[in-house]
């Protein structure tokens, strides 16, 4: 009897803002394949019968290559296991999990694919800044900060930094200086605010808030580092007035 391969989306970082339906899949799994960004606390939930594989890919450094992945899913379903791909975010912003399900159903293997809230979404709320807003922002885009050079299909900067108001970058960090010349190049102000979280809902998360006239500095001199957004857009106003608003209760209040 052939098993099946679940790949779900375990949420931005905090635990507890996996699904039901994926902490119910961890604690049954015969298997746990799980990335880099997965939390140990969620893999405490699994069996104590589970195999847990790590599949960790560092930027820059692939652990398991794609391939061996897929093979392995593929193999463990043919054995009857039942088996949970644990992708950080959600499995299919930038999580390359249409790759694995292409190569299940190439397979004849059953597969079900299980959203979890991706990074920027997480990380936004808990840093005070709404991806859209009346005054703001009518629009967002999830980007990628890694194809800045020539990679196909390219990220169009000319047409994001007009299009859409508010730009969650995703895997930019390397690549900051290069994504604010570009877009600065294609006429977005240099006044517009830009907000850099790292470890975004975990209990490590650090914001930075600049604009993109001084944000690489900032971010060089704060170092910067993965897992980290970069959001770009006016929308980030709101953290400072948030921010605002609460010290005034403080004082009136308190
Ligand atoms: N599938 C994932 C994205 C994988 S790409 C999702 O939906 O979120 C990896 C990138 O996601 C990182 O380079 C970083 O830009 C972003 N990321 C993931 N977790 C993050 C976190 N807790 N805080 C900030 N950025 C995060």
């Amino acid at each position: 009897m052939t098993g099946k391969v679940y790949i779900v989306g375990a949420g931005p970082g905090d635990p507890e803002l996996i699904t039901v339906k994926a902490m119910r899949l961890i604690q049954q799994a015969d298997i746990i394949l799980y990335d880099r960004l997965i939390s140990n606390e969620l893999l405490e939930y699994a069996s104590p019968h589970a195999a847990l594989v790590y599949c960790g890919k560092a930027p820059g450094s692939h652990a398991m290559p794609q391939q061996r992945i897929n093979e392995t899913l593929v193999n463990y379903a043919r054995e009857g296991r039942m088996v949970v791909r644990l992708k950080g975010g959600d499995p299919f912003v930038f999580g390359r999990g249409a790759e694995e399900a292409l190569e299940l159903a190439t397979w004849g293997i059953p597969y079900e694919v299980v959203p979890g809230i991706t990074s920027v979404i997480g990380a936004a709320a808990s840093a005070g800044i709404p991806v859209t807003h009346r005054e703001y922002a009518a629009s967002f885009a999830c980007v990628t900060g890694s194809r800045c050079h020539g990679d196909k299909p390219p990220v169009r900067w000319d047409l994001l930094a007009h299009g859409v108001d508010t730009l969650a970058i995703y895997m930019g960090v390397s690549e900051l200086p290069a994504i604010r010349e570009e877009l600065l190049k294609h006429g977005k102000a240099s006044t517009t605010p830009v907000a850099l979280i790292e470890r975004g809902t975990t209990s490590r998360q650090r914001t930075i808030i600049g604009t993109l006239s001084d944000i690489h500095t900032i971010a060089a001199l704060r170092k910067l580092s993965n897992p980290a957004l970069i959001i770009v857009g006016e929308v980030v106003r709101v953290r400072e007035r948030l921010l605002q608003a609460e010290q005034q209760a403080v004082t009136l209040i308190g």
